[in-house]
C-alpha cells in the first residue's frame, strides 16, 4: 500500500487522524496533515481507505 498527502490540498480538518491514527498525524503549527507511517500493515488498509474516503480535500492518494 502505497499512501501520499498532497499538502497543498489539505485543509487541516482531521478527518484523516481520526479515521487512522496510526498512520496520519497533523503539524502542530498549521494543521497540515503528514504521514507517520507511509507503508501501514494490511489490518490498517481499510482505516486508511477510509481516510482517504472522508478527506474534504481530496489530499489522500491510496495505491494498493
Ligand atoms: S482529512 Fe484531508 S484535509 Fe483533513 S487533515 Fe487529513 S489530509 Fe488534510
Amino acid at each position: 500500500m502505497k499512501i501520499t498527502i498532497d499538502q497543498d490540498k489539505c485543509i487541516a480538518s482531521g478527518q484523516c487522524v481520526a479515521a487512522a491514527a496510526d498512520v496520519f498525524d497533523q503539524r502542530d503549527e498549521d494543521g497540515i496533515a503528514f504521514l507517520i507511517n507511509d507503508d501501514p500493515p494490511e489490518e490498517e488498509a481499510d482505516d486508511v481507505r477510509h481516510a482517504a474516503a472522508v478527506c474534504p480535500a481530496l489530499a489522500i492518494f491510496v495505491e494498493d
